[in-house]
């Protein structure tokens, strides 16, 4: 993703004020602010007018090794500390977010566009949640010993070492702290590279983990591009675990440098989810849930951008569809009014206009939509339905990752048909089927390849639940105790008997 940007020169100031909040830019590592060793920085632009919102610290190969080595140092002591004090710290970090829980949303809509007022009411106080969540986790999970033939099984959740936390743009702070909060609760130290389109909120928790009293190089933040900052980091020797966030493409290449090492890897990636439509369903209900695809301006892994309906209620489907369309109010995200943001970045909106254009070259028609919101410019884009798509063509199989559903058929009766349909990509992350016959709604789940199937109903996540995708979705599941699976080394102790002699 990198641009071939000059490096602006080595004296250039680190702090900024954005949305009215100061921001130090620079790397975290090992419990203080550092500039990037080559003195590099790059600049972040807000996706709400294209103005430069600041300069930030640009990791390389030198930085990388260097917050490696702070978190492999912090590490023992760390994983040393007892689970309720690192509960307690992470309930204290927890503290400090919803003090600044105005900040960082100002912040986080001034650095990815999505809606203020989900960044408030939503999303910030989610991060919240998901660092208590897993506070609370790690003191009740189980260390039964069990005994067989009079010897004792004890089983413990040893941490694994310094972990490598990947996050994209498009939920920023909400997918590191998902991350954050269970490897930090593992007992693991964690050096974080968010996204380059978003690093601000990433600076920001930083300083909060820091306040609330988390010791030194226990979280790093180093702040870059993917090739130049992440590439080195997950090819560390010292990194014991990579999880990560993103595209299929980053995936494989992180997946081959973990490799060498043969670094335990989770991974969250894209998807191009079916919402089925039976002709028993609610149309209201089926119409609501297709038109909550257009959230955060379409850029959601889990949204459920194929619309696959029955036949027989396609119109009245349709008819629903539309009437909400015309009301959502797309805008600026800063306004409570507003619906539907602007994209991330102009490159983004050149990308998901690129897939409609040659979709409709290929004979697909917008019902509604079709290109970029021209009133309001920028990287606004209209919210789009294309029908007449071939299961078979790119606008069906490709993840958009903007505002683009697709719509069809399948013939009325044929549950066999409609789920061939929705099985029929490389992905497998989420479904969603809205039917009012709840003995086909678990026929149907049942045979999804699908991380989460919903049934009338979306976005329902409870941190309790497996999350993650199958095929190329994802690789593996966190969420409740697996993330702590995948965070821990998981040791059997095995003792013998008291007074027991292997010959006697
Ligand atoms: P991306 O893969 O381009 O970048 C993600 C992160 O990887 C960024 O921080 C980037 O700097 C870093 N990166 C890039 N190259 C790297 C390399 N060689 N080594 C290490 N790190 C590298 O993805 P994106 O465009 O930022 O995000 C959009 C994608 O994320 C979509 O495919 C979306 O579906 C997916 N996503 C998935 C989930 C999920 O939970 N399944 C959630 C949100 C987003």
């Amino acid at each position: 993703m990198a641009p071939p940007a000059p490096a602006p020169p080595a004296n250039s100031p680190h702090t900024a004020t954005v949305a009215g909040v100061p921001v130090d830019t620079r790397h975290w590592i090992g419990g203080r602010r550092v500039p990037s060793a080559s003195g590099a920085t790059f600049t972040d632009h807000s996706p709400l007018d294209g103005t430069p919102l600041a300069e930030i610290a640009r990791g390389g190969a030198d930085d990388a090794r260097a917050a490696v080595a702070a978190a492999r140092e912090a590490f023992p002591a760390w994983a040393a500390t007892a689970p309720a004090e690192r509960a307690r710290l992470l309930h204290a970090v927890a503290d400090g977010v919803q003090a600044r829980i105005e900040d960082l949303a100002v912040v986080e809509t001034a650095d990815n566009g999505a809606l203020l007022r989900s960044h408030r009411r939503g999303v910030m106080p989610r991060v919240v949640h998901n660092l208590r969540y897993f506070a609370d986790r790690l003191l009740a999970l189980s260390h039964d010993d069990f005994v067989t033939r009079g010897h004792t099984h004890h089983v413990s959740w040893d941490p694994a070492g310094p972990a490598v936390l990947i996050t994209p743009w498009n939920a920023p702070l909400m997918l590191a702290s998902w991350k954050i909060a269970p490897a930090l609760a593992a007992g693991n130290t964690v050096v974080l590279k968010p996204a380059e389109w978003t690093p601000l909120t990433a600076s920001l928790f930083a300083g909060i983990a820091h306040e609330a009293g988390l010791p030194a190089g226990v979280l790093n933040v180093l702040q870059g591009y993917g090739p130049e900052a992440g590439a080195p980091l997950v090819a560390d020797p010292g990194v014991r675990r990579i999880s990560f966030t993103g595209s299929v493409p980053t995936a494989r290449r992180i997946a081959a440098a973990a490799a060498g090492h043969l670094v335990p890897c989770s991974f969250e990636l894209g998807g191009k989810s079916p919402l089925l439509v039976f002709a028993d369903a609610d149309p209201e209900l089926a119409a609501d849930l297709a038109v909550e695809q257009y959230d955060n301006a379409g850029q959601v892994c889990l949204a459920a951008t194929r619309i696959l309906v029955e036949e027989s209620a396609r119109d009245a489907f349709l008819g629903h569809f539309l009437d909400r369309v015309r009301k959502l109010t797309p805008g600026d995200p800063r306004d409570e009014a507003t619906d539907v943001g602007p994209a991330i970045h102009p490159r983004h909106v050149e990308r998901v206009d690129g897939f409609v254009r040659r979709a409709l070259d290929a004979g697909a028609k917008a019902v509604t939509g079709g290109g970029r919101n021209h009133a309001l410019g920028g990287n606004h884009y209209l919210p789009t339905l294309l029908t007449d798509v071939a299961q078979d063509s790119e606008i069906v199989q490709e993840e958009v990752f903007g505002p683009v559903l697709t719509l069809q058929t399948f013939p009325d009766g044929d549950e066999d048909e409609a789920v061939r349909l929705a099985d029929d990509t490389r992905f497998g992350l989420a479904a969603t089927l809205v039917t009012g016959d709840r003995e086909r709604a678990r026929r149907v789940a049942a045979r999804l390849v699908a991380g989460t199937v919903w049934v009338n109903c979306f976005f329902v996540r409870d941190l309790s639940a497996p999350f993650g995708g199958s095929r190329e979705s994802g690789i593996g599941r966190e969420g409740g105790d697996w993330s702590f699976d995948f965070y821990c080394d998981l040791k059997n102790t095995v003792t013998a008997p008291e007074g027991w002699a292997r010959h006697g």
